[in-house]
């Protein structure tokens, strides 16, 4: 049976996380805005003095432009669990990447010590 150390097992865990969501969660690179509007029904209160329509609008950036897309009601939380799991992917792949870069810099210490031996 190989031993694994603490940050072996560490690794293995995150990758797996990010398996796991990349397989089966919905995601989007995005956040959410909030934003007071006017309807444009000229009956309604938002026309005249009255507290304007509060609306949530997913932002997103394609290339480098930035679109705002509206979000019903009802879609927000779907909206919020997508963009949650996006940023869980984006933390482990930084803890992926920030691990091989330690191992990187180890394996030059490792080769360092041994040039100079
Ligand atoms: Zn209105």
């Amino acid at each position: 049976m190989p031993e694994y150390t603490a940050n072996e097992l560490a690794r293995e865990s995150t990758r797996k996380r990010l398996s796991r969501i990349i397989e089966s969660k919905p995601l989007i690179q995005g956040s959410l805005v909030e934003s007071l509007r006017t309807c444009g029904k000229k009956g309604c209160r938002c026309y005249k003095e009255g507290p304007k329509h509060l609306s949530t609008y997913l932002s997103v950036r394609q290339g480098n432009k930035r679109i705002m897309v509206h979000v019903p009601e009802d879609a927000i939380p779907y909206v919020k669990e997508c963009i949650a799991n996006h940023q869980h992917l984006q933390d482990a792949l930084a803890i992926i990447s920030r691990d091989c870069m330690e191992v990187l810099i180890s394996k030059k210490r490792q080769r360092n010590k041994r040039t100079k031996e």
